[in-house]
């Protein structure tokens, strides 16, 4: 036995599994021509930033376009960041956007053959390659305290030297597989690191899917591949993971572009095939004329239950993320209104290389175009299911009378050119609630025109009201109601009341807005002819007289 293979058992006494043996455990994939086998890989830190569900999204939308597997691995290496019981919500959270993973991590269960998929279940696949490497002189345990490595720091910092543990600064790099070993058995505490052949004066060539060619200079550092809590860490179970679950794409955001060359070099070191990579644009905000990354702290469309409590369509937040990722996506709806946007196929090389722009107000419009298009069915089917989650008061409301909500959310629906009322569903109690007596009753009422005495307005009223014309089409109720209105001095256009204005006191308009604030509250509504419609004599002669009398 080598030294090396001696401090290897030292370390790892209890494994007996080998690379080849992995190998054969997870074999290459059968995959279609152009199949695309990548993962979304989520810390459970309790938390789905709008950044991660777009990550997720794009995952989701290449394996299902190219026939391949979507995988969600959990990354919970960092224990001190985890908040328990997270992962299932991730799930949840994801699943609400239809974005399923194929394979992988479920909560309660996995599914597939390349498993386990949660990486703190992963320790022997890690410890096996770590076996392996320190065998090989290529990883080794250090020993250097917090305070070394401060010190190391600060000589760095004042030669003006890049910072990290590379080359001469690598102290525990140059024991002796025996002098290690003996300071293993002295109960030195210890973590172990790659070591790097690279030299960061040289450049690597690397194509990003997204970036395109990239140079970049070598990676010379020293990482810690093993923590002291027994966890790997991001890059080293990036390396075991995505070679044995046999990933053919990470894609993955941009803040992991500058660890490329290490990721590089452990797979080369290996001698394994490294998978493709596409850096995507992080999500980035426009706050006072500059951008910024999107702020789990700052910004509240930062998280992805925000859009969730608001109750905004699922399917618009997604399109919306569609735009964000390929350029020409938005041309293409243009084209297909009412495709599904699965329908579209996403290219690497038309993704938008800098941060993508996150913008609510684009959001609320594709939002608003959405909710419109829905018929009433679909649209109270997708508010109940909202409010049984999220809004108790609107779930009653839709549950006192279906039918009725229904009517009330149809005004001017399921024809060309929809109203666009909503652009959540939270939006809708306080749009409607005045359909509803109880709440009529109890709403402060925008005043009227103060041109227009008492008397002129119970006039306005009373001859409303004993000519209703709700049998009529709406145009013969405008007609008419702008035939009762003339005599009490409302022209029926500007045009007539620019021409006698000594006859009229104001237009039709100004009637209406007295009807409508006596109906509604409000100096604007749905479309009035609707709203009486909806209301029926009953209500509409009601709420007249508590004006009235
Ligand atoms: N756990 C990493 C993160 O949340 C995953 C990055 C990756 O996709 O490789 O950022």
């Amino acid at each position: 036995m080598t030294d090396n293979e001696r401090l290897a058992e030292l370390i790892f006494p209890n494994i007996h599994t080998t690379i080849d043996d992995l190998e054969k455990r997870y074999p290459k994939r059968e995959l279609a021509e152009g199949a695309i086998v990548d993962r979304f890989a989520p810390s459970p830190t309790g938390f789905l930033h709008s950044g991660s569900l777009f990550t997720a999204m794009i995952c989701h939308k290449f394996a299902k376009q190219t026939g391949g597997v979507f995988m969600l691995r959990l990354e919970d290496t960092d224990s001190k960041r985890e908040v328990a019981g997270s992962g299932e919500e991730l799930l949840t959270q994801l699943a609400n956007f239809g974005i399923v993973p194929t394979e992988g991590y479920y909560g309660t269960y996995e599914k597939g053959n390349y498993g386990p998929y949660k990486q703190s279940d992963r320790s022997e696949i890690y410890n096996t390659v770590i076996k392996e490497l320190i065998k090989r002189g290529d990883a080794y345990p250090c020993f250097v305290s917090e305070e070394e490595l401060d010190e190391i720091r600060k000589k760095q910092e004042a030669n003006k030297e890049n910072p990290g543990y590379y080359g001469k600064y690598a102290i525990c790099s140059f024991y002796t597989a025996q002098e290690a070993i003996d300071r293993i058995e002295k109960g030195d505490k210890y973590i172990i690191r790659f070591r790097s052949k690279g030299d960061h004066n040289n450049k690597i060539k690397v194509h990003d899917l997204i970036k395109g060619d990239l140079e970049l200079s070598e990676n010379d550092q020293h990482i810690v591949i093993l923590k002291k809590d027994g966890l790997p860490t991001y890059h080293f179970a990036h390396l075991c993971d995505d070679h044995f679950m046999r990933t053919t794409h990470v894609t993955r955001g941009e803040e992991w572009l500058s660890s490329l060359p290490i990721h590089i070099e452990l797979f080369e070191r290996m001698g394994w095939e490294p998978p493709k990579y596409a850096h995507l644009p992080v999500i980035m905000k426009l706050d006072e004329g500059k951008r910024r990354k999107l702020s789990k702290r700052h910004d509240k469309e930062a998280a992805v239950s925000f859009f969730l409590e608001s109750g905004y369509p699922k399917k618009a937040l997604l399109e919306y993320l569609f735009t964000l990722a390929n350029s020409n996506f938005e041309e293409w709806r243009l084209e297909h209104m009412d495709s599904d946007i699965y329908d579209f196929n996403f290219t690497f090389e038309k993704f938008n290389v800098d941060g993508a722009l996150f913008d609510i107000e684009k959001i609320n419009n594709i939002s608003k175009e959405r909710l419109s298009r829905l018929t009433k069915k679909e649209f109270t089917d997708q508010a109940l299911e909202y409010a049984s989650n999220y809004n108790k008061e609107l779930y009653d409301l839709i549950n006192r009378d279906r039918d009725y909500f229904e009517s009330i959310v149809n005004i001017e629906r399921e024809k060309e050119n929809p109203r666009k009322d909503y652009t959540k569903f939270e939006d809708i109690v306080p749009f409607i609630s005045f359909f509803y007596d109880d709440y009529f009753d109890n709403l402060t009422k925008e005043e009227f025109n103060p041109k227009y005495s008492k008397e002129e307005i119970n006039k306005v009223l009373n001859a409303h009201m004993n000519n209703l014309g709700l049998e009529k089409t709406e145009e013969e109720w405008f007609n008419n109601l702008k035939s009762v209105m003339n005599p009490l001095g409302f022209a029926a256009n500007k045009k007539e009341m620019r021409e006698a204005p000594d006859k009229f006191k104001g237009t039709i308009g100004e009637a209406s807005e007295i009807i409508r604030i006596s109906l509604t509250g409000r100096k604007s509504s749905p479309n009035l002819y609707y709203v009486e419609q909806i209301l029926g004599k009953e209500k509409i002669v009601n709420r007249f007289k508590k004006v009235t009398e």
